[in-house]
């Protein structure tokens, strides 16, 4: 590949940037936050400003930018140039973000990715999924999303949105879900659902250090969860579990169709750290039987950190057009 990548990775309060070099170097980077009721026009010019600086520190000129990677948090349309839906992206809302990149870069290949399948790229190229065929990125965070690699290469599905496993159902007509439904994944192992449960069950009456610690933090969530289990407090561990066992099965059924042997977790709840991988490949195992148990099948934790992924993974994706 001659030429630099411009990787970026839009979010709903803030963008970020880097240029990465034909050895894959990430040779500059940046991020800024957005006021989200800005016009998008605005914005844009923000980024167009941040690109300049970018060029700038590299001692680059546009013509250099050979790729750019556009990483957003929706689905995209089948030719990778817009976006089909995104809830929190509004700079993308009718803006034609890929038509004005190429307007400053005209020579440059463009794409747009779902941030997700953006850093299942990131982590099998360059991360802790790299020297497997196949392989699945998971984000577990306020929601629950994933990135599949097959064959070395990603599988995007019939309609570009591959990888919703979040909504997958685990627990037929268990917990409400953000999506309409009920039982999904991440209705038990996501962010914007698990604290829920736990107030719920404050509100009836029952005992935890939880109490407390929501009202020193304000707000219940992976943090509060982390300190409570550290304290042994009981409802945390049962809460813990719950969502353990609940991405067990997921990965289990995910396992039984397609015999990916590697899962690469990241987001937030990973910050729980080993003993949330060690408690999820547990209850994995607890439902392989026969034969089966004799293959490994390795659940890790992501190379690049949550501030990282967005820029690697748009940067990469560009890389691999
Ligand atoms: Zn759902």
């Amino acid at each position: 590949m001659d030429g630099y990548i411009l990787g970026i990775d839009i979010g709903g309060t803030k963008i970020a940037l880097g240029i990465m070099d034909a050895s894959l170097h990430l040779v500059d980077r940046r991020e800024f936050p957005f006021d989200p009721a800005l016009p998008a026009g605005e914005i844009f010019t923000m980024l167009r400003e941040q690109i300049d600086s970018c060029l700038k520190t590299c001692s680059l000129c546009p013509a250099q930018i050979t790729r750019i990677g556009i990483g957003v948090p929706g689905i995209i349309n089948k030719d990778g140039r817009s976006l089909k839906f995104a809830a929190n992206a509004q700079l993308l809302n009718n803006f034609p973000l890929y038509g004005a990149l190429q307007t400053l870069f005209p020579k440059a290949l463009i794409i747009m990715e779902n941030d997700a399948n953006a850093a299942a790229v990131a982590e099998s190229t360059l991360g802790a999924g790299r020297g497997f065929a196949h392989m699945l990125y998971c984000t577990i965070s306020t929601g629950v999303g994933c990135g599949i690699i097959l064959n070395g290469k990603l599988f995007r599905g019939s309609h570009m949105a591959a990888g919703e496993i979040g909504h997958m159902i685990v627990y037929p007509g268990g917990e409400p879900c953000g999506c309409g439904g009920r039982g999904c994944a991440e209705a038990y192992a996501g962010g914007a659902n698990y604290p829920r449960q736990i107030r719920r069950r404050i509100e009836a009456g029952e005992p935890t250090v939880m109490a407390e610690l929501a009202k020193k933090h304000g707000r219940i969530d992976g943090r509060v969860l982390g300190e409570a289990l550290t304290l042994n407090d009981p409802m945390a561990e049962e809460i813990f579990d719950g969502i353990c066992a609940c991405l067990g099965l997921l990965f289990y059924n995910i396992y039984k169709l397609l015999n990916i042997d590697c899962y690469v977790l990241g987001g937030g709840l990973t910050n729980l750290g080993a003993p949330l991988f060690e408690r999820i490949h547990s209850h994995f195992q607890a439902l392989r039987t026969g034969v089966d148990t004799m293959d490994e099948v390795h659940f890790l934790p992501a190379f690049f950190s949550s501030a990282e992924i967005g820029v690697y993974g748009a940067a990469l994706v560009a890389h691999t057009l």
